[in-house]
């Protein structure tokens, strides 16, 4: 047997499909990043979920159309009952939906020690999930690839998991009205934008108490200036309102649409 130690990651065999052992205490992600580096194909789309690699088998962790169950073959466990450890085959973890033996019948039985996965040596990404194949079809990115699908994984998941905070700031001699417009009653997406007023320009929008409506009041920021001004006072309002606004926010994603007609 050829073992290749990758931290808690060990390869225990390499063939058409690779046989893999983690340690309960690896972090998911970083072995998902490890697989995906290794074109080991079948857990890509589990990207970006946060926990141990020993927890997965638990709820049987699954996004995307993928689960662990799908490629784990084996998990060593300690039975705390009996003191002895010994290992449960796929089957015997009678995995479900988000569920195992580990979470019904054997609550609280067994410390997952490692995880063994079967993931096949350059195989094609399991993409299912409609969005996710969507955007990696408009791109013409390849499904051999592993990685197109872990990133935009992750970035689904801090966006619609993690309800993401998102700050978009808008800087345009026009006011930024479409996305402000859709986000106007959301208080997790602040808009800023600083644009000429729309006393003289179009869209006519983007006063300073336009403010968002509902649960989205306070979250949008209209600094409409008067035509002609110059860089000086500009640039003084964006430093006392932008930074102060984001401060007080706190995003965790920054979106900056810099505008192609300047103030
Ligand atoms: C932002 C966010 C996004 C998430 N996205 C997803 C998702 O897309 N899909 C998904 O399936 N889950 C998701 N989850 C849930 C979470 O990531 C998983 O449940 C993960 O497996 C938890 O790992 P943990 O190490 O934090 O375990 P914990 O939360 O500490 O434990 C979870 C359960 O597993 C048991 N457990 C943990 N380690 C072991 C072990 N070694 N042996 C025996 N039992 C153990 C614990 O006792 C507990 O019952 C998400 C959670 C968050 C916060």
């Amino acid at each position: 047997m050829r073992q290749i130690a990758l931290g808690g990651v060990i390869v225990e065999s390499e063939d058409e499909f690779d046989t893999v052992d983690v340690s309960a205490s690896e972090p998911w992600d970083s072995f998902v990043a490890t697989a995906v580096a290794h074109g080991w194909a079948g857990i890509e789309c589990l990207s970006g979920i946060p926990g141990s690699t020993g927890a997965t088998p638990i709820q049987n962790v699954g996004a995307y159309g993928q689960d662990v169950s799908e490629t784990i073959i084996r998990v060593e466990v300690l039975d705390r009952e009996s003191g002895v450890v010994s290992t449960l085959t796929n089957q015997e973890c009678r995995f479900g939906y988000r569920s195992s033996v580990f979470k019904n019948d054997e609550r609280d039985r067994y410390v997952v020690l490692n995880v063994t996965f079967r993931l096949p040596a350059g195989g094609s990404a399991g993409v299912l999930y409609p969005e996710l194949r969507r955007y990696l079809e408009e791109r013409g990115e390849s499904d051999q690839d592993l990685r197109p699908a872990r990133d935009p994984a992750v970035a689904l998941q801090l966006l619609m998991v993690r309800r993401a905070r998102v700050a978009y700031i808008y800087v345009d001699v026009h006011h930024g009205d479409g996305v402000e417009g859709i986000f106007y009653d959301d208080p997790d997406v602040l808009t800023i934008s600083l644009h000429e007023s729309g006393r003289h320009l179009f869209p006519g929008t983007g006063f300073p108490d336009d403010a968002g409506v509902g649960p989205g009041r306070g979250a949008a920021a209209n600094l409409p200036f008067e035509p002609f001004t110059w860089d000086e006072p500009w640039l003084e309002a964006f430093d006392r309102v932008v930074p102060a606004l984001l401060r007080r926010f706190k995003p965790t994603i920054l979106v900056t649409q810099d505008g192609c007609d300047k103030h």
